[in-house]
Parts: structure tokens; sequence; C-alpha cells
């Protein structure tokens, strides 16, 4: 008798939503990582093959030493480089399905390592960004926060981490030519902006302690979409007393977890607010 990957994939589904029935009354909140939003086009700068990373150090484009000496630079190589993937991405299944759940008070809250503000775009309501998002901006001077605005951007053809920048003359506000207006700057005091997330050798953002709170107030944790590789947030699962995890590759908290879904998060997550009596 064969089992086709269709039965295995919606008994993987059957088995997690009745997980989360079961648990939901002890409070579930979700940890989401990178892995959930590869299918919306953003690729997880910690697997190997993604060809961007393997030019680009993410340590020093992602860093506050480099946004510090050169904001300029900062932007054009993010532009050029990690950032458009991010602004042009929508949410996928995974992210509806998740927004649904809390909805239906099946999960409290998400926690995400990502700054790609996809699941508040999906209908999430209570989101911890501990890495912060990409579409705010913050002045490290005066402590202004605001949406980011970027000149209208896509990468040319071959665009390359090392060459040079291209971006368009009429993207400067004043019309005129010449290079735009890079960084943007705050309105209220002319500092450089910086995009509203961690950077590599930042602190934690006060949204950590939040959701360590959130963390620890429910009883189970689904983890979706991260290896548990960057701490602190690789230790929120210790926090909780039960535990199930959704992603490709092993985790360092894969022995404590009652279910394991080596699966790519869109289609297991798809299927289950159909089991569940949502519409899915
Ligand atoms: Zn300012």
């Amino acid at each position: 008798m064969n089992t086709s990957p269709h039965d295995l994939a919606a008994a993987a589904a059957s088995r997690l939503a009745a997980w989360i029935a079961e648990h939901a009354p002890e409070g579930i909140v979700v940890l989401t990582g990178a892995g959930i939003s590869t299918a919306s086009g953003i690729p997880d700068f910690r697997s190997p093959g993604t060809g961007l990373w393997e030019t680009l150090d993410p340590m020093e484009a992602m860093s506050l030493a480099s946004f510090s000496r050169d904001p300029e630079h900062f932007y054009r190589l993010a532009m050029e480089t990690w950032l458009p993937p991010i602004l042009a991405a929508k949410p996928n299944p995974a992210h509806f399905a998740l927004a649904e759940l809390e909805a239906a008070g099946y999960i409290r809250s998400v926690i995400t390592q990502n700054i790609d503000g996809l699941h508040q775009a999906a209908g999430s309501r209570q989101v911890w960004e501990i890495h912060g998002n990409v579409r705010e901006s913050e002045c490290l001077r005066c402590g202004y926060r605001g949406k980011l605005d970027l000149p209208a951007w896509s990468a040319p053809p071959g665009a390359s981490p090392a060459g040079p920048p291209a971006l368009p003359a009429s993207s400067r506000p004043d019309g005129a030519s010449g290079p735009p207006a890079l960084p943007p700057r705050c309105p209220r005091c002319q500092a450089p902006l910086k995009p509203a997330i961690v950077l590599f050798g930042e602190p934690m953002s006060p949204a950590f302690t939040r959701a360590w709170e959130a963390a620890r107030e429910a009883a189970a944790m689904i983890v979706v979409g991260s290896s548990l590789q960057v701490a602190p947030a690789a230790y929120l699962p210790d926090l909780a007393r039960h535990l199930v995890i959704n992603n490709l590759e092993p985790t360092p908290a894969d022995e404590r977890a009652e279910l394991l879904f080596p699966a790519p998060a869109a289609e297991l997550w798809a299927a289950v607010p159909p089991l569940l009596g949502l519409s899915g």
C-alpha cells in the first residue's frame, strides 16, 4: 500500500490542527523566522546558495557601523541588494493562516524575527517584531519614528553589490538632475534616518522584552520557519511547556518538540484553518 505525498501532507496538517485545538485554551504563541517568508520571495540569507549573500556580507551590509560610517552608501547598497525583495513581498498562505487563527482565538500573538511586516499585512494584530520593521524609520539623534520613504526604485537587471549606484535621477524629490536624496533625513533634526530594524551591533529592541513576557505567559509555542540559530530569539522556545516546530532544517530545540513538521510553511499552514472550521 502506497501513501502519496498528498496524503502525508494532509495528515500533517490534521495533526497540527488537532494540537492547536487542544492547546489553544492554555495560550499559544507563534515564533516565526525567515522560513515563513521564503514563499513570498524573500531569500533567507542564512541558507547557502541564495546567491546574493555569497557576494555580500550581511554583517557588513546590515551593521550599525556601516550605517553610521556612510548612511548614503548603506542605502544605495540596500536598495541594490537586500531591500527591494522585502519591500515588494506580499504575504503568503502561512501568514494569512496565522492571522485567521489569531482572529478566531486559537493563537494569542506572533513573535517574529522577520523585518518584512508581512504578518501585519496579512491581518495579524498582536505582532512582536523583535528585529524591527523595514517599512518604518527611526532617528538615532532625536528619537523620531515614521514611515521609511525611499525614492521609487527597482534594481536594474544584473545589478551587483559591487556595481556602481544607478538610482534614477528623477527620484529626487525636487525633480532636479543628479543623485537622489539619500539618505532620507529626519523631519525634526535632519539627521540620517535609520531603517527601524535591529542592525548588527545594536541592542535588542524593547519589543523583545514584550515578546519574552508573551512567551512566558503562554503555555505553548509553535516555531514556524526558524532554525533557532540566532540568540536571543533562539531561547524563546525554552519558555514553552508545549512546543511544536515547523522548519525545513533541524533545530537545537527539536528534541523538546512534541511535533516536528519539516515541511514548507506555506503548504502546511494553508490546510490548517479549514480543519479548524475556518474559511482558510
Ligand atoms: Zn531626528
